[in-house]
């Protein structure tokens, strides 16, 4: 079985390699954008299985990049997961409205995040929670 491909849309690039170390140490296949625009490009490029949004991007937010994978009929049936830093309150109810299929809260739970990826996945939820630290700055 191929390797699954997650799109991960996120501008820091200190989050983006935690999310390269988590997902690869479970198999996936990781591609990434760091804006709205290049989300929807990326996105069409690799025609990913699921996608990973950040909700605070450059030139549009996450929820400028739900509507165009909405109004795109390629896009739109692939499962996306908003991951923000964001209140609850509010963006879970607009994200889930926009037709994402969870919001996460960050910093996200490594093990609540893959579980919800292999689920969207229709995997079995095997978690392999890597004992490296993720390379965020207030680690090192
Ligand atoms: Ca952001």
């Amino acid at each position: 079985m191929s390797n699954k491909k997650i799109l991960i849309v996120e501008d820091d690039a200190d989050v983006r390699l935690g999310y390269q170390v988590l997902l690869k140490a479970n198999h996936y296949d990781t591609f990434f954008a760091a804006d709205s625009t290049s989300a929807v490009s990326e996105a069409r490029k690799q025609q990913p299985d699921l996608i990973i949004l950040d909700l605070g991007l450059p030139a549009g937010d996450g929820f400028i990049v739900l509507e165009r994978f909405r109004a795109n009929m390629n896009l739109a049936v692939i499962p996306v997961i908003v991951v923000s830093a964001r209140d609850l309150q509010g963006n879970k109810e607009r994200a889930l409205k926009a037709g994402a299929k969870a919001f996460v809260q960050k910093p996200w739970d490594d093990s609540e995040l893959l579980t919800l990826i292999s689920e969207q996945l229709g995997l079995p939820n095997i978690v392999y929670l890597s004992t490296a630290k993720h390379p965020y700055p207030e680690d090192t």
